[in-house]
């Protein structure tokens, strides 16, 4: 057996769409970004989406629009993607880092609350690895605090919060379409918003601040000379991946149940194991298992490394659970000491996931496991 950590779910359909967009003549940010926004925020209801290169930009482009510069700090968990952190200090800002609930491995307005300063200007949590935070009480926080929110929902796409999608909450949100995670588009990124402003200065953000589309000029019957009110970037989707993206956003309902299946085999046969513990989804939560992670308990006979390697001698790959972004000398600076997310970071380790997963291969796992952990 070989099994990976993940797989892209791409098909003959997205080959098509690929194909069509380059024989349109329209490659580059056109018609297919335009529908895919639009496709994209009718499936997690918000009023906008607006498509970017990735969510890194994305987040980059969000916090700019929300008005976060020099001497602004931005509330992020340390247990994330360095992206999540990269993208203040792209920004301009001082990320400051709260610690998480161990069994969700997300922040909670607690751990947020302790670490907001008077210089706190966003809060910015992530719902880890597709698992949705628990976002009530965050909202009715940040506008007690009169603080901005903006959700990390790089790995989040189709998960939902009490019934309601993750995008669909008003807030900014994020999303990624790296390969690693639910749909991808090779690379790429979204932002929702329910707000017609903020999404007016995300098209221009991305497109070098420019006050008119490419496409709007291309089909305007008059002559338009653009204007460039304000400093933009190029973070510009192209249309070869945004008809990539329709076609797997198509298919996403369908990828997700397929996770969920595998996940709940998963559940099922681990959580029997004195030595390991599976996430428990609380009520509120619909989740999307972009990942699974064990935790393995000090009780284990091997340490989180060994099973790792292990799992791999059998063909198995595992990755390590989520990182600790403060842990990494880059933000050594923002000093501090956060127990959970050193703890969570050192003991869960990822296990193979992706809709293709055969149920034989899903059984080898679990087999491997159980008898590593004898
Ligand atoms: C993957 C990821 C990102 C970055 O997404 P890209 O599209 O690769 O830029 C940001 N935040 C989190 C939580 C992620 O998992």
């Amino acid at each position: 057996m070989n099994i990976p950590i993940a797989r892209p779910f791409l098909g003959r359909e997205e080959e098509e769409a690929a194909v069509a967009a380059i024989r349109s003549g329209w490659v580059s940010q056109g018609p297919k970004v335009k529908e895919f926004e639009e496709t994209f925020a009718k499936y997690v209801g918000a009023r906008y989406a607006v498509a970017t290169t990735s969510c890194t930009t994305a987040l980059h482009a969000a916090l700019a629009v929300s008005g976060v510069g020099p001497g602004d700090e931005v509330v992020v968990p340390s247990l994330s993607f360095i992206a999540t952190a990269n993208a203040v200090v792209h920004a301009g800002a001082k990320p400051v880092f709260a610690d998480i609930d161990p069994d969700t491995c997300n922040v909670t307005v607690e751990t947020i609350a302790k670490v907001v300063t008077p210089r706190t200007k966003v809060v910015m949590p992530v719902h880890q690895m597709g698992f949705p935070v628990d976002l009530d009480p965050i909202i009715d926080f940040c506008k007690k605090k009169k603080l901005a929110l903006i959700e990390d929902a790089a790995c989040a796409i189709g998960s939902e919060y009490k019934g309601k999608s993750i995008g669909g909450y008003g807030n900014l949100a994020c999303f990624s379409f790296h390969p690693r995670k639910v749909i991808t588009t090779g690379e790429g990124g979204m932002i929702t918003t329910d707000d017609s402003a903020i999404a007016e200065k995300l098209r221009r953000f991305r497109h070098h601040g420019m006050s008119v589309s490419d496409i709007e000029r291309h089909t305007s019957k008059e002559v338009v000379i653009e204007t460039y009110p304000e400093i933009g970037y190029n973070y510009r989707m192209t249309d070869i991946q945004a008809a990539i993206g329709l076609i797997q956003l198509a298919k996403l309902s369908r990828i997700i149940r397929r996770r969920r299946e595998i996940a709940a085999f998963y559940d099922n046969a681990l959580s029997r194991s004195p030595h390991i513990k599976v996430p428990v989804v609380p009520e509120y939560a619909y989740h999307n298992y972009q990942s699974y992670w064990v935790e393995v308990l000090g009780s284990s006979p091997v340490s989180r490394d060994v099973l790792m390697q292990k799992l791999l001698d059998k063909g198995i790959a595992t990755r390590r659970g989520i990182m600790a972004i403060h842990l990494e000398r880059f933000y050594y600076y923002v000093g501090c000491v956060l127990p959970a997310t050193e703890a969570i970071t050192r003991s869960t380790v990822l296990i193979p996931i992706y809709p293709a997963m055969k149920e034989d291969e899903t059984a080898y796992v679990i087999r491997s496991i159980k008898e590593i952990l004898q």
